[in-house]
């Protein structure tokens, strides 16, 4: 009989998806009246079809594989140089981001690299997490073997928690206390919350003094409305220094099935050892790629090169535009049957406060009585999550308007 991975068995048993799926299904049948009216507003998933152009580009490709004189096995394991280049091009250099083409890696969304990224970084990082969070950087940490147990609310030892309150508005200063590795998340999931030039800045300032390593994930990038906003990490000088980027074509251009995006390497960007040499860490990731992974099929890396295509920009912004304007109708629904809302301006997530003094899971049950609609209870994202819940703008406009309408019922 072979050993367990027994870092698996530290993992919170009721993870909150499931918990939540549990939930709904326990109320449909016990009330199948209402069943059809339920709407779900709560797991981070897109609703609309994918942009014509990617969906054209990937039949096309298809179509070569097929054919004798076009036909292609095993692609490079970093991705496909079309697709690098055209978002180094599109992505850095035209918007002044020194970033290089062989920067830039192809994998097959964000949620994996934040697992893969772990096989080149040490066991010995001090590792800090904002809270609330997106489960998958702690659960990954989790599986890595860098934590120790589970505490009763939910947190680990051994992993940093950064607070996220409405009185630094959900965007953690970096601490006093020394850090090797920190986790940021902007526009964030789930609070919607953006961080400044000034912010993000101090993060990087940070970084350099303390030879931290910052992994930012922008997969909300392209829902960035206000333009002092920056959407890349890169943008702020020194980065390239101390930051390796998380991107995704899952929110803008409707990818979450499809699955593709990258991350941006740096090759200024350096390791430590254990007896204290530096090393950049590029050929190192460029290595793990090349031993672990045959890449993301051609036919996908084509329909990702055509979201970058005149045609292909408008459908991704024609997509972020109806999911920002269901935002606008949640918010300020929301806000009109009193509650305290934020976020939903320049991401697609609307976190607000529970009213009466509601702990998370009692204004789930109540959104689920009262109103039948599906959101996601702040506490399962973290600690400091407690006392707020989230509502998802993705989904159909009628399904928001219908959300919108119902929150005026709200007691
Ligand atoms: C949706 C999401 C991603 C994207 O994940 P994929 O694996 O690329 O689909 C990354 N980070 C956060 C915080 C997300 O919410």
């Amino acid at each position: 009989m072979a050993y367990l991975n027994e870092n698996y068995l530290k993992l919170q048993a009721g993870y909150l998806f499931p918990e939540v799926a549990r939930r709904v299904r326990e109320f449909c049948e016990a009330n199948p009246e209402t069943t059809k009216r339920l709407i779900r507003c709560g797991i981070g998933d897109v609703t609309e079809p994918l942009p014509r152009a990617a969906v054209e580009a990937m039949k096309r490709a298809v179509e070569e594989l097929g054919h004798p004189k076009t036909f292609r096995g095993y692609g490079p394991e970093q991705g496909y140089e079309f697709l690098r280049s055209t978002i180094a091009q599109c992505d850095y250099r035209d918007r002044n981001i020194e970033i290089a083409d062989d920067e830039i890696f192809i994998s097959d969304g964000s949620k994996c690299d934040c697992g893969y990224i772990l096989d080149i970084l040490g066991d010995q990082n001090k590792v800090a997490v904002p809270d609330p969070v997106y489960p998958v950087y702690v659960d990954t940490n989790v599986m890595a073997g860098h934590t120790g147990q589970c505490r009763k609310d939910g947190s680990y030892e051994g992993i940093v928690y950064l607070p996220c309150t409405a009185e630094n508005n959900f965007v953690p200063d970096p601490p006093k206390e020394h850090l090797d590795l920190v986790y940021l998340c902007f526009p964030n999931n789930p609070t919607g919350a953006v961080a400044s030039w000034a912010q993000l800045s101090r993060w990087v300032d940070y970084a350099r003094e303390h030879e931290a390593l910052l992994l930012f994930d922008a997969a909300y990038e392209a829902y960035i409305s206000d333009p002092d906003i920056p959407h890349s990490i890169f943008q702020i000088p020194g980065a390239r220094e101390c930051a390796i980027e998380l991107r995704s074509f899952s929110k803008n251009g409707g990818f979450t099935g499809v699955r593709c995006g990258f991350t941006v390497m740096p090759k200024s960007l350096l390791a430590r050892t254990e007896n204290g040499r530096r090393l950049p860490f590029h050929p190192f990731w460029q290595r793990r790629w090349s031993t672990k992974s045959n890449s993301v099929s051609y036919p996908v890396q084509r329909g990702a090169e055509a979201l970058y295509l005149p045609e292909g920009r408008k459908q991704v912004r024609a997509l972020i535009d109806h999911y920002m304007g269901n935002a606008n109708l949640l918010r300020d629904a929301a806000a009109d049957a009193g509650l305290e809302t934020f976020g939903g301006v320049n991401a697609p997530y609307i976190w607000l406060k529970t009213p009466d003094g509601l702990t998370s899971w009692q204004m789930f049950d109540r959104m689920l009585r009262e109103l039948n609609v599906v959101i996601t209870p702040g506490a399962g994202f973290g600690a400091h999550g407690e006392g707020y819940f989230r509502i998802s703008a993705f989904n159909s406009r009628e399904n928001a308007e219908a959300v919108a309408g119902r929150l005026k019922s709200l007691q």
